[in-house]
């Protein structure tokens, strides 16, 4: 078949595309999305893992709004782990390692027998955008329009790919670059050039497993899809191992600085500042010598290794001498070098907080064409696009998640305010509630966004059902314990739970500040022979426990929301003359929606923001 016609069109089936392909596929519209053929759905071209921190939040949002990307994690899972879980609730999150290959197939499989949505395996070259909405022609002769597009082409528009001197078209390895997309955009706005770049593969069969910490996957690491037990595991477990640098690895690499394309010119892009290369590692930190290298399996079936943490772009020679040096992986044969790669990305301050763009109406921009790094940044954007692109087919507004109860709400809103000089990765300090916005409350944070979808699945059945049983267990915690009678105080002390001078409520054990709430709680539940769903026993535990942090946060935000989301009208504001000139300019380019947008817009000065908060505009 060579003509398709639909209502929202996606061209390109990352991370980002997929999830868009699969949000929006939920309502009665017909849904195409188009990609390279030979190369994957969803598939992973740099570290094979999903979640870590501030990205599980994410991954668990995703999957409180119906999103795709925890069902193929938990499927495809061959590591599962907590991090930072000592750290505390707000910052601790779940990374899972995942079989690459069986991900996408997973995509490919659920996206296929979708209602809805058609998948079509063409290579874009041009978009036109006329009155009734795009027009989309392939290499391979196809022709496909629709109302609205949204175009998550990745890594792919101009790509180039470095290898020492090497120099390679590219949108990653053994993969073309597109072209011709560019122009749809740059005829609006700015295109920038970015670049990130991938270690080398190593053959697992030529690696000194001996030699290196093994780190096993931690049976308590909670599934990310509610439908799955929490501690299920649909794929055999393997380890990661721990290596290091050491000071002969970092001279091997400081002693061919003039060959790095990232020092010597060659390279252009602006690559990501928190997901450095080696060789920004060695420059950056001269008096370090030894970095963290984690040496992860890509699969079950696969025998290559990626080992995180020497993302390099220096020739294959220097790759092959420096890899001598580290314990373990002496005798390492490489499968695949690495490269880093150049790309175009969107200005996102000319994108609307729908991810539709300013200056071209039905287009929707997502993933690291939109300047971010990461799969779960991709799939948060591919969601919020997807639903957005139906938002405003059906002229329902726009689905917006709010900064203080969502990671992808603090990313977009980030993304759209403020002019991005590298690429923008999700942790958990961008987010001004991060103690609220925890992976445990996920499902209560997000219930009301998913419940203002209108949509009736399983997932909207399961909210239903986790807010009831919230709501009871936060009544059983607070009215329910112990009096101080003999049996109970004997009972505290073989638990470790402190003294019973007189009688104490459930709430009260599970706040004291030497007991892990959690695991108290759980504990409790499991004496009285009630069972809950465990996340529900997760999130009551840490509200109980930081309720009052919360609290006061609570206030101050509330007191901050009235003013953050006082709405405001950049046109009059553009046209204030007790606005700055300066500040006219800024607001006009990011056209900020409400207050909480004007106050991050890089450059406006507080005596604008005093104004604008004190005056009717
Ligand atoms: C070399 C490399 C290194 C990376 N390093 C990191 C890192 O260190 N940290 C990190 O977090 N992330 C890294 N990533 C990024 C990670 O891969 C992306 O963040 C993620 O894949 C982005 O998802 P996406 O959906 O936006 O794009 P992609 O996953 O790149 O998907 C884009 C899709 O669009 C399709 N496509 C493109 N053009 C066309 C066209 N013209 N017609 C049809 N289909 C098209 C492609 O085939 C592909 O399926 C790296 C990526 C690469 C390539």
């Amino acid at each position: 078949m060579n003509n398709y016609n639909f209502d929202i069109l996606i061209v390109g089936g990352g991370h980002a595309g997929c999830e868009a392909a699969f949000a929006a596929s939920e309502f009665d519209l017909s849904v195409g999305l188009v990609s390279m053929p030979g190369v994957p759905l969803a598939s992973a071209p740099c570290n094979p893992a999903v979640g870590g921190v501030g990205k599980g939040q994410v991954v668990r949002e995703l999957d409180a709004l119906g999103g795709l990307m925890p069902r193929l994690t938990d499927f495809s899972g061959i590591q599962f782990r907590i991090l930072n879980e000592s750290k505390g609730p707000a910052v601790r999150s779940t990374r899972v390692q995942i079989d690459k290959d069986k991900y996408a197939e997973k995509a490919y499989e659920i996206l296929s027998k979708r209602d809805g949505l058609t998948l079509v395996g063409a290579t874009v070259l041009k978009i036109t955008k006329s009155a009734n909405g795009y027009t989309v022609n392939s290499k391979e002769g196809k022709v496909i329009t629709s109302k609205v597009l949204i175009l998550t082409a990745g890594t792919f528009l101009n790509g180039k790919l470095h290898t020492g001197s090497l120099q390679v078209e590219g949108g990653r390895v053994d993969c073309e670059k597109s072209v011709g997309l560019s122009e749809l955009i740059s005829a609006k706005g700015k295109i920038k050039r970015f670049k990130t770049g991938t270690p080398p593969r190593l053959l697992g069969k030529t690696i000194d497993f001996s030699k290196m910490e093994a780190q096993p996957s931690d049976a308590r690491a909670i599934c990310f899809h509610f439908g799955n037990k929490p501690d299920f595991r649909q794929q055999k477990q393997l380890d990661c191992y721990l290596t290091r640098t050491n000071s002969q690895t970092l001279s091997s690499i400081r002693d061919n600085k003039e060959r790095s394309p990232i020092f010597n010119g060659q390279i252009k892009g602006v690559g990501p500042r928190y997901c450095p290369s080696i060789e920004d590692k060695a420059f950056r930190y001269p008096d370090k010598d030894s970095h963290h290298v984690f040496v992860e399996p890509e699969g079950l079936d696969i025998d290559t290794f990626y080992p995180n943490g020497i993302s390099t772009s220096l020739p294959v020679e220097v790759q092959e001498e420096f890899l001598r040096t580290i314990p373990g992986l002496e005798g390492a044969e490489i499968a695949i070098p690495g490269y880093a790669v150049e790309y175009d990305v969107v200005n996102t301050v000319d994108l609307k907080i729908s991810l539709e763009h300013k200056e071209i109406e039905g287009l929707f921009t997502a993933g690291q064409l939109n300047g971010t790094s990461g799969y779960e940044e991709a799939a948060g954007q591919g969601f919020i696009a997807g639903i957005n692109a139906v938002y405003l087919l059906k002229g329902l507004g726009t689905f917006k998640l709010n900064r203080n109860h969502s990671y992808i709400g603090v990313m977009i809103e980030d993304l759209v305010t403020s002019e991005r000089d590298e690429p923008y990765r999700l942790f958990t300090a961008r987010s001004e509630s991060r103690l609220y916005n925890r992976e445990d409350n996920t499902y209560y944070r997000l219930a009301p966004y998913r419940k203002s979808l209108n949509l009736n699945n399983e997932i909207d059945n399961f909210l239903d059902n986790y807010l009831v049983q919230r709501e009871i267990l936060v009544d059983l915690v607070k009215n329910s314990g112990f009096r101080a009678t003999s049996t109970w105080k004997e009972y505290f002390q073989e638990k470790g739970y402190g003294k019973i001078q007189e009688n104490i409520s459930l709430e009260e054990l599970i706040k004291r500040s030497h007991l892990d709430p959690e695991k108290t709680l759980f504990e409790e539940l499991t004496r009285m022979g009630i069972a809950f769903i465990p996340q529900v026993v997760s999130d009551v535990a840490n509200s109980v426990k930081y309720e009052g942090y919360l609290e006061r946060a609570q206030n101050q935000q509330e007191k901050l929301s009235k003013l953050t989301e006082k709405k405001i009208n950049w046109k009059i504001l553009c046209e204030n003359s007790n606005i700055s000139y300066e500040c006219r300019q800024r607001i006009l380019k990011v056209q900020p929606e409400d207050f909480s947008q004007l106050s991050r817009i890089n450059g406006i000065r507080p005596a604008t923001l005093a104004y604008v908060a004190s005056n009717s505009l």
